[in-house]
């Protein structure tokens, strides 16, 4: 699992995405650490974790980027309500305080400008509240940086919850309107450790998978079933595009 000073020959970039809740931190901590928290906190912005594996004989470096940025919402996908309530001096030399209620993902959107989070100090400038304004161009902001250089896509569905499947098609969309149009996707239907509440049949699944051209497969993050296979299957496929 270590990154030790080894040559690296590809960095490939990975995104997970789908809705709330479905495991995707869970299976990326899985893959990067081989670890697994039954009660995972919810993300907060966007992150991401590397993992060195070697694939017919080069070293290829995972990049996986995890957000709870975007979640899918009703119609449209927006930015996910996790939302961050600060209280504090405001910094422009106005007197008492600020109050700013704002969703995380922003910090991220903001690349340092907005704010700066260490401990309990958080400080940021005052250009950050102008850019609150507008949620649409905040949301594409946030969306065109995470699929930026994406060469892979996990679309991760829970298989207890239904809608979190029935959801994908318009991951999916997302996904083709900001992504490369070569990016390599596999669908992932999650926690099959609790078949007794599956809600998603295989079948289901794989049929829509093969309509749509992706990879499809099914994990368990807490069993560690089917988790190295799924990174493996994007990862093995970039790798033969580029060679
Ligand atoms: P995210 O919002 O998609 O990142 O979801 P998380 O990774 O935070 O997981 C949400 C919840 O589902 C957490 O309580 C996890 O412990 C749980 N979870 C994730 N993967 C699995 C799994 O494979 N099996 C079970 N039973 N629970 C899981
Ligand atoms: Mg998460």
């Amino acid at each position: 699992y270590g990154d030790s000073n080894q040559k690296i020959d590809y960095v490939f970039k990975v995104v997970l995405i789908g809705d709330s809740a479905v495991g995707k931190s869970q299976i990326l901590s899985r893959f990067a650490r081989n670890e697994f928290s039954l009660d995972s906190k919810a993300t907060i912005g966007v992150e991401f974790q590397t993992r060195t594996l070697v694939i017919d004989r080069k070293s290829v470096k995972a990049q996986i980027w995890d957000t709870a940025g975007q979640e899918s919402n009703g119609e449209k996908l927006t930015t996910e309500t996790q939302t961050l309530i600060l209280v504090a001096p405001w910094p422009c030399g106005r007197p008492g305080g600020l109050v700013l209620v704002l969703n995380f993902s922003l910090s991220f959107m903001g690349g340092g400008k907005t704010m700066r989070c260490d401990g309990a100090a958080m400080r940021w400038r005052c250009d950050a509240v102008s850019r609150l304004e507008d949620e649409s161009t905040k949301y594409r902001a946030v969306t065109s940086a995470y699929y930026r250089g994406a060469v892979g896509a996990m679309l991760v569905y829970d298989i207890t919850k239904r809608p979190t499947f029935d959801h994908i098609p318009r991951w999916l969309e997302e996904l083709r309107a900001h992504a490369d149009k070569n990016i390599v996707i596999i669908l992932i239907g999650n926690k099959t450790d609790l078949e007794d509440q599956r809600a998603v049949p295989t079948e289901d699944a794989k049929e829509f998978a093969q309509k749509e051209g992706l990879f499809f497969l099914e994990t368990s993050a807490l069993e560690a079933t089917n988790v190295e296979e799924a990174f493996s299957t994007v990862l093995t496929e970039i790798f033969n595009i580029v060679n």
